[in-house]
């Protein structure tokens, strides 16, 4: 047992295996993480490129990135999509060939194989799709045995919860063939959940759960019940209640719902030359360009689309997110039909509690309006939609190899929780240790003339400086109107619910302007790095709070030395030439420490710096009312009323 030299099991991965992308991700004493390549990609394209050699057996010429890459110069010997047909007979498949760019035949027992045809007039070969998917798993495999530096020989691997006994099985082959033991096949929808955390919290009755998943070619909605248990397996608790979706509805058709207007003008234009603008070449170039328009479009209010239109020149054209919502909402009420269709077969007798985004296209801001909506809830966005399903499958391989320890599923903030204010210094907003649901406001302004955006920058940690903190993520409230320094009203909103998901929405009162974060604050921290940051805190204590507070006396100061300074310039000649010399003074005093302070923090007593800023305060009293008595003289209130 003790042996040495026997191999340790290393950890379960998870993996996502995906129609379009796969990942691979791992929970270990770090957490869970996405394992991404020398590059930082962590999305590798599921699709194979074959040859077949002279003997008419099919070959793997490359995986992922560069089969991608290289697809246009043999579309036949190129496999992607093959979970479309992955443990399908060839009649149940028929409904998906169109959409396949490779021959698709029928094997043993009926199912469908792929045929590859032979290179230079050989004989063609056939492969199954489980072969097909284990060479991508392959390439999963031995990109995490590279960054984990260790062999990786157990997995949980993700299928859709709409798949049939005979597609897990073919999924658990295609693992098999890989040199993967695939310890369980876990549904995409379960996976998701789990990457939040939900259901492996102690305490509490049953949750519902809605999960969305718009992909590139596919839509689905599952409806889960998650017994909650206070010695959670995972997966164990979810229970499927009702799915629905469409698998031929997805980011595609908002491709080409754009790119068919784009194709319109196009043809409208004077010398346009017709039949190639009409072109499969052109038309999957319109595609290519409508896509990254509606990508840009996900965090911009307008994009333009540029395209080389044969015979006719340069043709551009700016799209508004306005636009392209109004021609996407068809597509997104069929999904919403879905939903409800999800929703009345689950026999629900409550709302869900909780809806989680998954797949690229939930970034399409209209998406997440339309869907909260629906459901009646914010959905939750906070954990990356690409990512969510292999994390969550990786959670779930911490569980069954009994390493879930590590991570955190705690019903108080380990953590506290807060936002950077001017100077660099860290607001706490939600105290660590606070019990989950939490919520606390706070109110915050400007510190320049005019400013119309303020940034907002969320933390966790108990040090005093940004710096030392965990940086949760920035958002920033634009559009308000240019106001004096300190008269906008920003109240800020924390507020951590029961799945200890935290929502930070900003509101500035006078203009109304409002703007929002969504995140998961103990997403990817363990147990140590709590211990570690805590006794950090303890350490720095002393420090920090002078640090802090030399800081917001700095940030004061300089707005007393710019008021006292202007009033003084205007008002001079109206004051004691006494009192006019102790303000003088008192600023050079002051105007000194904030020198000092601002070249190096440590440089000033705290104490006296305080003190110097009182004795400006009190020396400001009479231009104070001297200034008050002139205002009112220039600008005499208008009458009550
Ligand atoms: P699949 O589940 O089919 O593998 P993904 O979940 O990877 O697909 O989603 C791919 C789709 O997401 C594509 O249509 C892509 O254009 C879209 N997508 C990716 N990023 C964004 C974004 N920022 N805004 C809108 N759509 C996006
Ligand atoms: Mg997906």
């Amino acid at each position: 047992m003790n042996d040495p030299t026997t191999t340790r099991p290393g950890a379960i991965v998870g993996i996502d295996l995906g129609t379009t992308n796969s990942l691979i991700a791992v929970a270990d004493e770090r957490g869970p993480r996405v394992i991404a390549d020398e590059g930082g990609r962590v999305m590798v394209p599921s699709v194979v490129r074959y040859s077949v050699d002279a003997g008419g057996r099919a070959v793997v010429e490359s995986v992922g990135d560069e089969a991608k890459r290289r697809a246009a110069d043999a579309p036949e010997r190129t496999v992607s999509s093959v979970k479309r047909i992955m443990g399908r007979s060839i009649k149940d498949a028929a409904g998906d060939l169109p959409f396949l760019p490779y021959r698709v035949v029928e094997g043993a027992n009926r199912t469908a194989r792929v045929e590859v045809p032979g290179v230079s007039g050989g004989p063609p070969a056939v492969v199954s799709p489980q072969e097909v998917s284990a060479a991508i798993l392959r390439e999963m495999k031995a990109r995490a045995e590279r960054a984990l530096g260790r062999p990786v020989t157990r997995a949980v691997v993700t299928v859709p919860a709409y798949f049939d006994d005979a597609q897990r099985q073919a999924t658990r082959d295609a693992g098999r063939l890989a040199g993967l033991e695939v310890v369980r096949i876990v549904n995409e929808p379960t996976a998701a959940a789990l990457a939040y955390g939900l259901g492996l919290r102690a305490g509490g009755g049953a949750t519902t759960i809605a999960v969305y998943d718009l992909g590139g070619g596919t839509f689905d909605v599952s409806v889960l019940r998650v017994t909650h248990a206070a010695d959670a397996g995972g997966t164990d608790f979810f229970r499927v209640l009702a799915t629905a979706g469409d698998t031929h509805l997805g980011g595609d058709d908002l491709d080409r719902a754009l790119a068919a207007v784009f194709e319109r003008e196009i043809a409208a234009l004077p010398g346009v030359d017709a039949a190639a603008a009409a072109s499969p070449a052109f038309r999957a170039a319109l595609a290519r360009e409508a896509e990254r328009v509606k990508i840009e479009l996900s965090e911009s209010e307008s994009a333009s689309a540029r395209v080389e239109a044969p015979g006719a020149g340069v043709y551009r054209r700016a799209v508004t997110r306005a636009e392209f919502e109004t021609l996407i909402e068809p597509l997104i009420a069929r999904t919403l039909a879905c939903c409800e269709r999800a929703v009345r077969d689950a026999s629900l007798t409550a709302p869900v509690d909780a809806v989680v985004m998954v797949g690229g296209c939930t970034r399409v801001p209209l998406v997440r309006r339309r869907v909260g909506e629906s459901f009646g809830v914010t959905p939750y966005t906070a954990i990356d939609p690409d990512r969510a399903v292999a994390l969550g499958a990786a959670v779930q391989g911490a569980i069954l190899s009994g390493g879930v320890k590590g991570t955190l599923l705690l019903d108080v903030i380990p953590l506290s929780l807060g936002i950077e204010t001017a100077g660099g210094a860290v607001a706490k907003i939600i105290p660590r240790n606070a019990m989950v649901p939490a919520r606390a406001r706070e109110m915050f302004s400007t510190q320049a003339d005019g400013q119309t955006a303020i940034k907002l920058h969320v933390l966790q940690g108990e040090r005093e400086m940004v710096e030392d903190c965990r940086s949760l993520g920035v958002f920033h409230l634009r559009g308000l109107p240019p106001m004096p320094a300190g008269i906008p009203q920003v109240e800020v909103e924390f507020l951590v619910d029961a799945n200890g998901v935290l929502n930070v929405s900003a509101h500035e009162r006078r203009s109304g302007k409002r703007a929002s974060l969504q995140v998961v604050p103990n997403h990817g921290l363990s147990r140590d790095e709590v211990d570690r940051i805590e006794r950090d805190s303890y350490l720095h204590a002393r420090d920090d709070m002078t640090r802090h507070r030399v800081v917001d006396l700095t940030v004061n100061s300089r707005l007393d030395l710019k008021w006292v300074g202007e009033r003084l310039a205007k008002h001079r000649d109206r004051l004691d030439p006494a009192d006019a010399s102790c303000l003088d003074r008192g600023i050079a005093g002051l105007r000194s420490m904030v020198d000092a302070a601002s070249a190096d923090w440590r440089a000033v007593d705290p104490d006296a710096f305080h003190a110097a800023k009182e004795s400006l305060d009190r020396a400001a009293v009479r231009l104070m009312e001297v200034s008050i008595a002139a205002s009112l003289r220039e600008d005499p209130p208008s009458p009550a009323g």
